[in-house]
């Protein structure tokens, strides 16, 4: 069985840290330039409910783009699958998460796919409610059922830094606002997009939530499906696709696990009916994911041979 003594992933963990002094915490956000480049901690949640940490665990990290796996599994279900494809498309971009050029240059205007800003505004513009207060409360109560406990908040500092500085993502709405596929005030869609970003939680919920998708949506611990089987298989492919960003295809090769990753330096990763993973490290690299993290994954999927290529 993969990784089950602690020893063993601090080793991996001490090992994987020897790269991050090449990575940058993420400046754009404000707020997020307080991480410390040297932090690099890991989660391990097994399907028979016991688990595996290396590092600082009790750190809490926002979620950024991991939030937008988590938002499209709360559209599906809400709104179903031919909705949501109506507004956002199935494929990777060679370009930054944040590029807006494609919105222009794409005949059907719809952003590429829901993993960038632009398609991931678009999937939580469908999350339902009568307003901002009521989406945010019912996308945090699916997350905290994800991750088994009610305790799951936001940062409000992160949220109102991110807010204040967010001119790039106004402007992906206000081209999707012209082209229909949005049509709600865009400081609202704005406001609710950044207070989910801004949802914190530590590595070890992280790797909770790893472990439901890594059993098609079934949360094994409390033996109960939170997100139906086909919603969960959609949500993977996305994440193999297009969840590392534009480098998506390179850690495809590298690592080969379904994993997502976001500016704050989380990646949350799915071993098939095995193990959920929860890492945390602020060092980037200059696509924007954890630097330490991939690193940690590549050498965890070689040993164990955990691609699914
Ligand atoms: N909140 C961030 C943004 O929209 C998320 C981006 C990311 O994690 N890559 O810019």
């Amino acid at each position: 069985m993969p990784c089950r003594s602690s020893e063993e992933l601090d080793g991996l963990v001490r090992e994987a840290k020897k790269v991050t002094k090449h990575g940058k915490v993420a400046n754009y956000i404000p707020a997020l330039q307080k991480g410390n480049r040297d932090d690099l901690s890991v989660a391990i949640y097994h399907a028979d409910g016991t688990c595996l940490s290396a590092g600082d665990i009790e750190q809490k990290i926002t979620l950024q783009s991991i939030s937008k796996v988590l938002s499209l599994a709360l559209a599906l279900m809400d709104c179903g699958e031919e909705c949501v494809f109506n507004k956002v498309g199935y494929e990777p971009t060679g370009d930054p998460f944040n590029s807006i050029i494609k919105l222009e240059t794409n005949h059907s205007r719809k952003p590429l796919n829901p993993m960038i800003n632009a398609g991931a505004l678009a999937v939580t513009h469908l999350i339902k409610g009568v307003n901002v207060e009521e989406r945010l409360e019912r996308l945090i109560s699916f997350i905290r059922d994800l991750a088994g406990h009610n305790v799951i908040t936001y940062s409000l500092e992160v949220a109102q830094s991110e807010f204040e500085t967010a001119f790039l993502n106004r402007s992906l709405c206000y081209y999707m606002k012209q082209d229909g596929i949005i049509d709600e005030d865009v400081e609202d869609l704005l406001d609710l997009y950044t207070k989910q970003c801004a949802i914190e939680m530590d590595c070890l919920d992280l790797a909770r939530i790893g472990l439901v998708f890594a059993m098609n949506g079934f949360d094994p611990v409390r033996e109960k499906q939170i997100i139906p089987v086909e919603v969960a298989r959609l949500c993977k492919t996305f994440m193999v696709t297009c969840g590392m960003y534009n480098a998506s295809g390179e850690f495809a090769i590298r690592v080969g696990i379904p994993a997502k990753s976001g500016v704050s330096g989380g990646i949350m990763g799915a071993v098939r009916n095995r193990f959920g993973i929860g890492i945390f490290g602020p060092a980037l690299d200059e696509k924007g994911n954890s630097i330490g993290g991939i690193e940690f994954l590549e050498m965890l999927s070689k040993r164990y041979e955990l691609s699914i290529f």
